[in-house]
């Protein structure tokens, strides 16, 4: 492969893959790729090691299944989610507990960061700190001109700059419904949870007034951090326009004062807004996306990071084996065509049926009421552990995801099976200033 080189007299990079962004899809493909015994470089802004803002967390088995269990800073054994309205209620249920079985955890940041600088290092992947600003194609390269007057040349761009990104152009589809949530790692005038629990859901409302119950519904997601430190997280799943920040911090602190957990000292506040349901990129374009940039992110459930775990490793492999056949053959592979084996090795006709598939459930869900939404996931979560296991990690193929859908609509309560089955409702709309024009889509 070509060799890395920069010199006063030659001031231009070369290598097999260039990499843009320092979060963890980045560094996660970047790692792949070197693994693969290409010639990368990274470009970040921030420069490595950093410190990444977001909390990463992830059902343990998705890290245990790669080998990578030790990842984890916290892991809960004691994981339940609660559906029921609450104890204002005169049904006897009204505060039942599901109980998931199932462990949770939370990356350890640096650790999860070290992991995969390490596999770099070995790797001699060329880290430099500045970031990407103009990009230029000729039929066999790319060329990106860096904040710092570099230029980069590479076989193939990755762009990894997150949910707004800089090279890779996402079609427009309307409003994109996000994930917004308040949080705070704080202590409390008594625990707001358990000890040693991790709540997934906790969609009670009892809480609420009436009109606030007509609104969209929110729900806790909450995990103890030992002694006397807790994350506390007040959540909209998805929505368009976004829940405002102010409607979730009132919320969380109704939820707290409610059960008598006021927080008596904030350690770190978390505001969290990122896009559910974007469009797929164009999967003909000649910059690669992985990531945020490449709507990786679960549109059902949020998550991402295991699935840069998993597919990392399978693009990296498609993008060497297309540059070393290029190196055997006469001419070699162009760029655009290298760029389109490197879109449909991420995103295979399977992968977007499933993901057409969460999107149609979550533009349901988007309509669904208070009651109807707990309804909802109470039946979801009888699902065989499997089924719902698999449908929130992305690890069914389209087949089981099939049937778990089927078992799921025979489970649900009539008012479920209705709303699956009408047309969509539009979700109520709030009438405060939506948070994409206050913050910006990501920290
Ligand atoms: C608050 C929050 C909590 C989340 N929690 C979870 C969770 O618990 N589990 C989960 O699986 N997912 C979670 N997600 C979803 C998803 O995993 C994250 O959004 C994740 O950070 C996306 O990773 P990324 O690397 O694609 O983008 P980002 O993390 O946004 O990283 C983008 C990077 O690109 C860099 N960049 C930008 N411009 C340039 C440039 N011109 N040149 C070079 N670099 C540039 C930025 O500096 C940054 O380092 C969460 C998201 C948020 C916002």
């Amino acid at each position: 492969m070509t060799g890395n080189t920069s010199s006063a007299f030659h001031s231009a990079i070369h290598s097999d893959v260039l990499v843009i962004g320092g979060g963890p899809a980045a560094l996660s493909i970047a790692a792949a790729l070197a693994a693969e015994d290409l010639q990368v470089t990274l470009l970040c802004p921030q420069g490595m090691p950093t410190t990444w803002a977001n909390t990463y967390g992830i059902w343990a088995e998705e890290v245990d299944s790669l080998g990578l269990g030790h990842l984890l800073g916290h892991r809960w054994q004691n994981t339940i989610s609660r559906f029921g309205p609450g104890d204002d209620d005169p049904t006897a249920d009204a505060n039942r507990v599901v109980v998931h079985r199932r462990d949770y955890g939370l990356f350890d940041r640096q650790l999860l960061q070290q992991h995969w600088l390490e596999i770099c290092h070995r790797h001699r992947v060329s880290i430099r700190t500045d970031g990407a600003v103009t990009i230029s194609h000729d039929p066999f390269s790319s060329t990106v001109t860096t904040a710092k007057g570099e230029t980069v040349q590479a076989r193939l761009v990755i762009d990894a700059t997150g949910h707004k990104p800089l090279f890779v152009t996402q079609l427009s589809s309307g409003l994109v419904a996000a994930q917004a949530a308040y949080g705070v790692v704080a202590r409390f005038e008594r625990p707001p949870i358990d000890s040693e629990q991790f709540v997934f859901m906790d969609y009670r409302c009892h809480h609420l007034s009436a009109e606030q119950r007509r609104e969209p519904p929110t729900f806790l997601y909450a995990m103890h951090l030992g002694e006397d430190r807790y994350f506390v997280e007040e959540t909209s799943l998805a929505l368009a326009p976004a829940v405002p920040f102010a409607v979730l911090q009132q919320r969380l602190a109704q939820r707290l004062e409610r059960q008598g957990a006021a927080i008596t000292a904030i350690e770190h506040e978390e505001f969290c807004l990122f896009p559910m349901n974007p469009p797929l990129p164009a999967l003909n374009q000649r910059v690669v996306g992985f990531g945020g940039s490449a709507g990786m992110v679960h549109p059902a459930s949020g998550f991402m990071v295991g699935s840069l775990l998993r597919r990392g490793p399978q693009l990296a492999q498609t993008i060497a084996k297309a540059l070393a056949e290029s190196q055997n053959g006469p001419g070699g592979i162009s760029g655009s065509e290298l760029a389109q084996r490197a879109w449909t090795a991420l995103w295979p006709a399977e992968e977007q049926a499933r993901r057409a598939f969460y999107r149609f459930g979550l533009q349901k869900l988007m309509g669904f009421d208070q009651a109807r939404l707990r309804h909802h996931f109470e039946a979801f979560f009888q699902l065989p552990d499997h089924d719902w296991y698999g449908f929130l990690t992305n690890t069914l193929n389209l087949a089981e995801l099939g049937a778990a859908m089927a078992k799921l609509f025979a489970l649900a309560p009539w008012d479920v099976r209705a709303g699956l089955l009408l047309p969509a409702r539009s979700a109520p709309t709030w009438s405060m200033a939506s948070n994409t024009d206050a913050v910006p889509i990501d920290h």
